[in-house]
């Protein structure tokens, strides 16, 4: 029995979440008595400093213009089977979900997806939100193997301070097929408004329309160094653009403060929300899953509190 992860991929390079796949994975390895690999699905993106006496490191040599999820599943279920892994770890993201579906079936695994937490003692049980982030499930694991994809954003960077590059097998992947070649497309977005930014209000589908976007960007001004973000659905309706969009699919924030209007708090929107160091959220409905993860929460309509927080500012500074 052994864990294998599977690192994350993002721009060319490593995707530094990688790290807290490393932290899910010295959890569930219970003091150490389960060896931990991680597998780097190309060559030349870094995979180098991804290595340690604490675990072993394969490297795929594989060109990464060459990407086909076929490819990397053919290879992946290789070592999978050669480390015997019980557990394989992958990030819940773009890169990962396109082949982590075909891993499943090719190594007749379970696969459990987006999860945030994870509990081990006698046995384990992963945590999962559902319902737009309303509930929690709690999956205790019986069999094995299985895969797991962790939400980014969910568990600590694990430290890696003894990098030791003997620990890396470099595994050489014969020519492949040239047709099933495809390529990641980057969308530019040179948008850094919310890098800057000490507080940010997001605005979700409950501002109703674009023309309501005016009331947020009032409610910010009221703010120094303020920008406005939303939610995917936001930015799907083009109330607001791309890179102006929260979460695992958009930008992760780490501003000062973060205020959520009428937003409710999905998993994927609160993966890029982690960040922020005061999370205050504005929701007419006392249930919404925001709450959870705000430390703050006002109950109300947003067109009537916001009016009169605005009101209350003005005529008291
Ligand atoms: C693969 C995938 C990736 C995704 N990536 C992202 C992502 O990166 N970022 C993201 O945000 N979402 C993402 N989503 C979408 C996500 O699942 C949710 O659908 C989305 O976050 C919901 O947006 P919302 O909170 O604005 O809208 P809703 O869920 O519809 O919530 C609206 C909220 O507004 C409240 N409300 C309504 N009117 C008022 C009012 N007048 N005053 C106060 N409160 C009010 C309601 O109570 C409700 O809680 C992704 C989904 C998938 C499947």
């Amino acid at each position: 029995m052994s864990i294998l992860i599977i690192a994350d991929v993002k721009n060319r390079t490593i995707n530094p979440s990688t790290l807290e796949m490393l932290s899910a994975a010295k959890k569930i390895a219970k003091n150490n008595t389960m060896p931990i690999y991680i597998l780097i699905p190309f060559g030349n993106i870094g995979g180098d400093s991804y290595c340690s006496s604490e675990f072993k490191t394969f490297i795929l040599d594989l060109n990464i213009e060459q990407y086909s999820a076929h490819v990397l599943v053919k290879y992946i279920s290789s070592v999978i089977r050669e480390v015997n892994a019980s557990y394989i770890i992958g990030m819940h993201t773009p890169f990962s979900i396109d082949y982590i579906p075909a891993l499943s079936v090719s190594i007749n695994a379970q696969c459990i997806t987006q999860i945030h937490s994870l509990d081990v003692a006698e046995r384990i049980t992963v945590t999962r939100g559902s319902h737009a982030g309303k509930l929690d499930h709690h999956i205790v694991i019986n069999d094995t193997p299985i895969i797991l994809t962790v939400l980014p954003g969910s568990f600590e960077p694990y430290t890696i301070t003894d990098v030791q590059t003997q620990h890396i097998t470099t595994i050489h992947i014969p020519e492949v097929n040239k047709h099933i070649y495809c390529n990641f497309i980057t969308k530019d977005m040179k948008d850094t408004s919310l890098d800057e930014a000490d507080v940010i209000v997001g605005a979700g589908k409950g501002i109703g329309s674009r023309e309501n976007l005016s009331l947020i960007y009032e409610f910010a001004k009221v703010f120094p160094h303020s920008a406005v973000a939303g939610s995917r659905i936001v930015c799907d309706y083009g109330w607001l653009p791309y890179s102006k969009q929260i979460g695992i699919t958009g930008k992760s924030i780490a501003p000062k403060v973060y205020i959520a209007c009428a937003i409710s708090g999905s998993s994927q929107h609160v993966a890029g929300i982690k960040g922020a160091k005061t999370i205050i959220a504005i929701n007419k409905d006392p249930c919404a899953p925001i709450f959870n993860v705000s430390h703050y929460a006002v109950v109300a309509d947003i067109f009537e509190f916001i009016p009169q927080f605005i009101d209350f500012v003005q005529n008291n500074a």
